[in-house]
């Protein structure tokens, strides 16, 4: 028989990123008994990687800055798809999120009062984000993980063993949840290192996984992104929502092929950067769309000024929304003007003297030189779009993170959950949105702990036997696909088929494709055993990758309009009776199921917070005359 080590909890927590780790920490100042599991090295998250900084209206820099402006700014980033009330909850909570990081230890950038910094960005209309230099993400996960230490410290005084009450399992890999009836019992996988199987029994999960971005071959995401969390949800009865919307950083790095898709930042353009393409022309002034046109420059020159003389002159058109600037790159790929890497020309070196690039883009400097030998203060970058974050996940309740669906005791809270930011987010509502849902989902699951406390559900053995079977599979079989094929195809797939502008036929195509991969992927083979065995992991999250790919490929089928994150070539506008669905996707067996939902309605206090020509953009007839009523 298989050895499986097992252990009892009352909360599991899987990710230690942001949302995971502040999800922990609640639940264990609640008094329970937590675990945190995570995929590879404790501290290696994706929240590490954020730079920019977390958005609170604190309204340090500029008093006017309020949790309403706020609200406002993130339903019009999410194209008002956004869950209200969690737009409002993550506006209203993200303060105290920050101050109460600095409790634990937290040291932001200050302003001259003293008070902590905040900085612009995209589409928040004051100064909003509370940063520590560029590396904000780090000193974020290195207090949560600071608080964890003292909590240990804590309970090692009075239970005499630092893990008594919270312990960190790194590189752990949960492949399975288990469940006792409608109600989570517990979580299975296995360590990356031995590959010996690991149980968790507890009456309450929290899913804090991330994001699905290595379904694309060109991505800003590490391996451990392939959409575990979202699958889980699925098998295990939770719903989907939102899975059309991804969002496409436009510069990734494209040359050479091993780095792909890592991050080239977008102070590149802020500090005076331009895109060109093989012809050498600055394309982005054929792409301004009618409703930028009066903010963007018109020609080079306006451009150029607009650097040292902001107040007389427009901003360059390299500097428009995220989604604009990714497709336009798209458009001249397609168009034959590319680079031979198939990108665009991202052109720093003619613009800066060499160490003024060096001065201000010193991690950039280093990354082309590191990875592609590019001298960046004598070459141009190849750069193109990169699959960068996930908008949909799992639906949950918005004030305690439940999961919706028919399980109960599965919470969900960061990337992997969906709403927050209906199809689009922006810049910095991530770290706070960690920090506000990753509280409420510790919280609340420990208080289902104690709710359901009389009868504890129970993993069944035949579960258990189920899940190793599923596990070892691909290291039994005599043939099969191999894994990194398999994975290369659907990265194909999904990036040819299902990636930034997306058509009718190409959609139904990678339905296609993707039903035979999943057959494949059933019957994939790993070589080697169970000791440190990457292809063997990877096959396990295949099965998952499939899974949701073909959600997001559905989702993307059926909404027939552009709006945020999806864009479908065949319909260009974004349509206001769309605005009015959710796509809502489940399992039925292992058939993936799509349903509409009707959006919440915002109360009445929150909708008249915007005028009503702005709504006149978004909302149906039928709304905008209930607007009407209620101003009246
Ligand atoms: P993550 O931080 O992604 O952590 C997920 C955790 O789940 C990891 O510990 C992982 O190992 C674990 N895990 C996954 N699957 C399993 C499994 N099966 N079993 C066990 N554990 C598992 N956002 C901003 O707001 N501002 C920025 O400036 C910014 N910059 C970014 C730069 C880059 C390069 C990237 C990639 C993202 C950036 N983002 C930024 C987005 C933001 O960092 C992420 O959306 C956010 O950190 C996600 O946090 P999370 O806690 O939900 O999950």
């Amino acid at each position: 028989t298989t050895r499986i080590e097992r252990h009892y909890y009352d909360v599991v927590v899987i990710g230690a990123g942001g949302a995971g780790l502040r999800a922990a920490i609640e639940a264990r100042l609640a008094g329970k008994k937590t675990a945190i599991i995570s995929k590879s090295l404790f501290g290696k998250a994706h929240t590490v990687m954020a730079e920019g900084g977390a958005a609170a209206a604190m309204g340090n820099v500029n008093s006017r800055d309020n949790w309403q402006v706020h609200f406002r700014d993130t339903m019009r980033g999410g194209k008002f798809l956004n869950n209200f009330r969690m737009a409002e909850l993550h506006a209203k909570e993200s303060p105290q999120r920050i101050w109460e990081l600095e409790t634990y230890g937290a040291l932001f950038d200050r302003t001259k009062d003293g008070k902590i910094s905040q900085r612009n960005f995209g589409g928040h209309e004051y100064p909003r984000l509370a940063h520590v230099g560029d590396r904000t993400g780090l000193e974020l996960i290195r207090t949560l993980q600071q608080k964890i230490v003292s909590l240990q410290q804590e309970d090692k005084r009075e239970h005499g063993d630092y893990d008594a009450r919270i312990k960190v399992f790194a590189e752990t890999t949960i492949t399975e949840l288990l469940l006792d009836g409608d109600r989570v019992a517990g979580a299975f996988g296995y360590y990356r290192e031995s590959g010996e199987f690991v149980l968790f029994e507890a009456p309450a999960v929290v899913l804090a996984t991330g994001g699905v971005g290595k379904s694309y071959k060109v991505t800003s995401n590490s391996w451990e992104y392939t959409g575990d969390g979202h699958a889980l949800a699925l098998r295990s009865g939770a719903t989907l929502i939102n899975m059309e919307f991804l969002q496409f950083h436009p510069t990734g790095m494209v040359w050479p092929p091993s780095v792909k898709g890592i991050l080239v930042t977008e102070s590149v353009r802020g500090d005076g950067g331009v895109l060109k393409n093989s012809e050498g022309k600055r394309f982005m002034f054929d792409y301004v769309p009618d409703v930028f046109r009066k903010q963007y420059a018109e020609t080079e020159e306006e451009a150029d000024r607009w650097y040292t003389d902001p107040d007389n002159n427009r901003r360059p058109p390299e500097l428009l929304p995220r989604d604009e600037v990714a497709r336009a790159i798209n458009s001249e790929v397609k168009a034959g003007r590319g680079t031979p890497s198939g990108g665009v020309y991202l052109d720093i070196a003619s613009r800066l003297p060499a160490e003024e690039v060096r001065r201000r883009l010193p991690s950039m400097y280093h990354q082309f030189k590191e990875l592609a030998d590019v001298d960046i203060t004598k070459q141009p970058m190849e750069v193109g779009p990169t699959c960068h974050y996930v908008m949909g996940g799992v639906e949950v309740d918005p004030d305690t993170a439940a999961a919706a669906g028919s399980v109960r005791g599965l919470f969900a809270a960061g990337e992997v959950s969906g709403g927050m930011h209906g199809s689009n987010r922006l810049g910095g509502n991530s770290l706070s949105d960690l920090l506000v849902f990753g509280k409420r989902a510790g919280q609340y699951a420990a208080a289902y702990v104690d709710e359901t406390a009389a009868t504890r559900a129970k993993v069944r053995t035949a579960d258990v036997e189920a899940a190793v079977d599923q596990a070892l599979a691909p290291l039994a079989r005599e043939a099969g696909d191999n894994p990194y094929t398999l994975q290369q195809e659907l990265q194909a797939v999904m990036g040819d088929l299902v990636g930034i502008i997306r058509r009718k036929g190409e959609l139904e195509n990678a339905l296609v494709r993707l039903a035979a991969l999943r057959e494949r992927v059933a019957t994939v083979k790993a070589t080697g055993g169970r000791r440190y065995n990457p292809g063997w992991h990877l096959a396990l999250d295949l099965r998952n990758m499939l899974v949701v790919s073909e959600c997001t490929a559905r989702a993307a089928l059926e909404r027939e309009e552009s709006r945020g994150g999806h864009t479908r070539e065949d319909f260009p506008k974004m349509a206001p009776h769309w605005r009015m669905v959710n796509l809502v996707c489940s399992l039925d067996g292992d058939k993936v199921r799509l349903e509409h939902q009707p959006l919440p309605k915002m109360r009445p206090e929150l909708i008249t917070l915007f005028d009503r020509t702005e709504l006149a953009k978004y909302l149906t007839d039928e709304e905008l005359a209930d607007f009407d009523a209620l101003a009246a």
